[in-house]
């Protein structure tokens, strides 16, 4: 099934996970800056790069695909990642695709992903980025904004659109919310107190994913 841009979609098909992968490097490569800017703040200034660098890899990887399964295409974007982002960043994000896409095995079919099934997928995700960082809510990273994400797509379990929406509202208030955290974990928590009043760049990357899936799910990407 294909549909149309401009359309806002009530399920994911392979094409619409392809675009998420190129929406998201967009976002990232206009945010790249501001990324690092975030992290030369608490880390190493280099998630931005880091990122950028990531997400153009995995457009290739899409492009080159012929992907026609979700769980593959996402699988493929988690090695990529995993092989290409480097620092602490890219493992989580290359988790994170490759437990999603195994959740979403045989998941996707012809019809694509309902609010259901990535609401699944998503959460093995996202427990994948917990375990793999040993890490939990309130400790200034990626999670802050994955799992106030996760929390809002659930609550629509019958409306696609409306839950991603409200994900990336819920992402993009979870990054704000990281700025008074302090952090302990990653190259962050080596400041301790001194993170206190920046805001975490992982996060800041989760929401821009997110701003790409809704993006995508509402119909505004080509
Ligand atoms: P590095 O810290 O190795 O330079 P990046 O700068 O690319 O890697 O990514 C830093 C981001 O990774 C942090 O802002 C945070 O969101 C995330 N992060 C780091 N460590 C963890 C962890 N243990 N669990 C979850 N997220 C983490
Ligand atoms: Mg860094």
């Amino acid at each position: 099934m294909t549909q149309d841009a401009g359309t806002a979609r009530q399920r994911l098909s392979v094409a619409d996970l392809e675009a998420w992968v190129r929406r998201s490097a967009e976002l990232i490569t206009e945010h790249a800056e501001e990324l690092t800017d975030l992290d030369a703040a608490i880390g190493d200034a280099d998630h931005g790069a880091n990122m950028k660098r990531g997400l153009a890899a995995a457009v290739d990887t899409v492009g080159a695909g012929g992907f026609t399964a979700a769980d593959a295409l996402l699988k493929k974007v988690g090695t990529t990642l995993v092989s290409t982002v480097g620092g602490a960043s890219g493992p989580l994000y290359g988790t994170f695709f490759l437990r999603t896409g195994s959740a979403l095995a045989g998941q996707a079919g012809s019809d694509g992903l309902d609010a259901q099934a990535l609401a699944d997928g998503l959460e093995a995700g996202v427990g994948g980025i917990a375990a793999r960082g040993r890490a939990t809510a309130g400790e200034k990273t990626m999670l802050d904004a994955w799992r106030p994400a996760l929390e809002a797509l659930r609550a629509h379990p019958g409306d696609l659109a409306a839950g991603v929406a409200a994900a990336a509202r819920a992402a993009a208030a979870g990054r704000d919310a990281t700025k008074p955290m302090v952090a302990t974990k990653g190259r962050a928590s080596y400041l301790g107190e001194r993170s206190v009043g920046h805001i975490d760049p992982g996060a800041a990357s989760t929401a821009l994913i997110l701003a790409a899936l809704d993006d995508v799910v509402a119909g505004r990407t080509a």
